[in-house]
This record gives structure tokens, sequence and C-alpha cells, in this order.
């Protein structure tokens, strides 16, 4: 019996859309696994990537507001 056949929104790879697979319908079953076991492929984001981001959005915010006071003044 055939399976209609799903292209996974997260790696893209294409996979038979089985109607026990568990998940999402439109994720293959390694972009299925939840988080927490480390699926194959996925983005995962550790502690120092997320300080980047903070320290990004903080600069970001700083710029603005000297854009914004630049403008005003
Ligand atoms: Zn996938």
């Amino acid at each position: 019996m055939a399976f209609p056949i799903k292209t996974c929104v997260v790696c893209g790879e294409e996979f038979e859309l089985k109607p026990d697979k568990p998940g999402f319908a439109n994720r293959c079953p390694r972009c299925s696994i939840p988080e927490d076991a480390e699926p194959v492929g996925a983005r995962r984001k550790d502690a120092v990537e997320r300080q980047n981001e903070q320290e990004v959005n903080a600069e970001r915010r700083r710029v603005i507001r000297d854009m914004l006071y630049r403008r005003n003044g």
C-alpha cells in the first residue's frame, strides 16, 4: 500500500505520510522527534548563541534609540 509523499517543512526531505506517523503531518519522522530528544538536522540554540542574540538585540535597540534622538533633537 502506498502512502502519500510529503515534503518535510524542516529539512526539505520527502517522506511517506503514514496514518500512524507521530508528530506533525508536514514533518518527516526524524524532525517530528521532540526537541529534548535532540533530533538530527534540527537547529539547536545553545546558551552562547542565545547570549549573542541578546547582545545583538540590545545593540540594535540602542542604535534605533540613537537615530530617534538624533532625528528629534
Ligand atoms: Zn525533516
